[in-house]
């Protein structure tokens, strides 16, 4: 590894440097949290966001049969919620257009009923 402060080349071991004396225990500690912490948050962040695309394409299908204002509703929020997640798969697409779907429908066949 090499010294944080002045690039010096240390061994692995070292907890000072050799060069400049600097403590060289914090750098490697941080890059030892971030090679595990990262793919770790990175992988919730991916199950967060398929929870929500999944959450979000339930949504759309149930709203399509009851309750489809609120449902659409939960649809359209989770997907998005998803997208922003960074969510690529079709998953959350189908659930926005279930949802939307939903909401227009429902809003119409109550607009309908009560008319
Ligand atoms: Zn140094």
């Amino acid at each position: 590894m090499f010294c944080a402060k002045c690039g010096a080349q240390l061994p692995d071991t070292a907890q000072f440097c050799a060069n400049c004396g600097a403590s060289v225990l914090q750098p490697y500690q941080q890059s030892y949290q971030n090679s595990f912490q990262q793919p770790y948050q990175d992988y919730q962040a991916a199950a967060h966001a398929n929870r929500a695309a999944t959450t979000a394409l339930v949504c759309g299908i149930v709203g399509f049969f009851f309750a489809g204002l609120i449902l659409g509703f939960i649809a359209v929020i989770q997907a998005n919620s998803a997208k922003k997640q960074g969510y690529m798969g079709g998953k959350a697409t189908a659930g926005f257009v279930l949802g939307v779907i939903d909401v227009i429908g429902w809003a119409i066949l109550m607009i309908m009923l009560f008319s």
